[in-house]
């Protein structure tokens, strides 16, 4: 009788199980054959172990070209140690939003370590971290920006950028890619708005070009806008002790927002703004993403800080990766893909199409190396890629080894 019951009462909803089996997803099935027609279809694959200079992918070892752990740091021992030590003291979890009762004493000692870093020549700089590259983009710009505002952004920004740019109700006015005659003649044409924003990457993420900085400043200058810079690829990499393309070219002091990452170079997670005071206060107090979410937990901020430690200790491994970004970039000028003075880790090597794209990624895999494909929306359509990136830990024979396949990619498109 009792069995009965309860083999009754889990027999109550199956006809709503039943239902939900019936269901039509017809319209998800049919957007995916779209998605697939235009040779765009994505699809996840796992990675075992460390993101070092080699990877393993489906049982395959294979070479890195995909990280943007630039400097190796990610599995780093004295990373892992401050990560643990971190845990083992204050716990795997903030358990609020920092806001409520999750602002931990790593928290504001990472900011003031990151105005530090940051912020040398900014008159009362602060930092204010959020939980990644993409929160802090879609929290800063509409936490400053609303209607009546005019926000110009570069042609090949960021997604994150460009999805603050529309959770703002600013309006947005695209400018040429990194060109900052475009970008005056542009501001010239909004010349009544409360505020004027110049958005652009430091570096870009899809080509590794560098933004003209002091054009763009100067820019702003003249018309009393204000600049927010993304250095998610440039922090860690460029700027003395990695701070950055905004220190490196001597403008710390004229730029209003320098934002960047920890995940990349970093080799931990999440992601920061510096600026004045006001701003900081500001984004306190409006910046959805900041708000509305449970606080980074301490292992990440403690490795952060250490890395930041290691970055003022020695800059030998940004010494290192520089010296791979020239020696690639040699041998990729030799096959025609290389840049006039490579700066930056990140190389594209333009194929077009995504067929051919996709078919140049399996060909590589197959040579033992991995190097990731990038199709739209990523990039504008018609400039697919492959995107390789090169750390401080690839050795000699790891970058030579990457040569000499995309000799042999250049050699099939030659062929073809
Ligand atoms: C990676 C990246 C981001 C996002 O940072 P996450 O911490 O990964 O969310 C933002 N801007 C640029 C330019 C990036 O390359």
């Amino acid at each position: 009788m009792w069995l009965q019951q309860v083999v009754w009462s889990h027999w109550k909803p199956w006809p709503e199980l039943n239902n939900f089996f019936m269901r039509d997803f017809s319209s998800l099935e049919n957007e995916l054959q779209e998605i697939r027609r235009l040779g765009r279809y994505r699809s996840l694959r796992m990675v075992a172990g460390v993101p070092e200079a080699e990877i393993t992918i489906r049982g395959q070892r294979l070479i890195n070209f995909s990280s943007n752990n630039y400097l190796g740091l990610a599995a780093h021992p004295r990373l892992l140690r401050a990560a643990r030590q971190a845990t083992d003291a204050w716990g795997t979890g903030s358990g609020a939003s920092r806001l409520i009762c999750g602002n931990l004493e790593l928290h504001e000692a990472l900011e003031a370590e990151l105005a530090r870093f940051k912020g040398t020549a900014v008159p009362n700089a602060r930092a204010l971290l959020f939980n990644s590259g993409y929160h802090a983009n879609i929290g800063i710009i509409p936490a400053l920006m609303t209607e009546g505002d005019v926000i110009f952004s570069d042609a090949l920004n960021h997604a994150s950028l460009i999805d603050g740019c529309r959770m703002s109700r600013a309006k947005t006015v695209v400018y040429a890619h990194a060109n900052p005659e475009n970008l005056a003649q542009k501001i010239r044409e909004h010349p009544t708005a409360r505020r004027r924003l110049i958005v652009t990457d430091s570096v870009f993420s899809m080509d590794g070009d560098w933004a003209p900085l002091k054009e763009i400043v100067e820019t702003a200058e003249r018309s009393g806008a204000w600049v927010m810079v993304d250095e998610a690829h440039a922090t860690g990499v460029l700027g003395h002790q990695g701070r950055g393309l905004v220190d490196h070219l001597g403008l710390s002091g004229r730029i209003e927002l320098q934002m960047g990452t920890l995940g990349k170079a970093l080799g931990s997670f999440g992601a920061f703004v510096v600026a004045p005071a006001p701003f900081i206060e500001v984004l306190i107090n409006r910046a959805r993403s900041f708000i509305f979410t449970t606080s980074l937990p301490p292992a990440p901020v403690a490795a952060a800080l250490e890395a930041l430690v290691m970055l003022r200790e020695s800059a030998e491994r940004q010494q290192q990766l520089h010296e791979n970004i020239r020696f690639f970039n040699s041998g990729l000028k030799e096959l025609g893909w290389g840049q006039e003075d490579a700066q930056a880790p990140i190389f594209p090597v333009i194929l077009g199409d995504e067929a051919r794209t996709m078919e140049a990624m399996e060909r590589l895999w197959e040579a033992g190396i991995f190097a990731s494909g990038i199709r739209p929306p990523t990039v504008p359509p018609g400039t697919c890629r492959l995107r390789l990136t090169v750390m401080a830990t690839h050795t000699r024979k790891h970058l030579e080894q990457g040569l000499e396949a995309l000799r042999y990619i250049k050699k099939l498109r030659t062929a073809n």
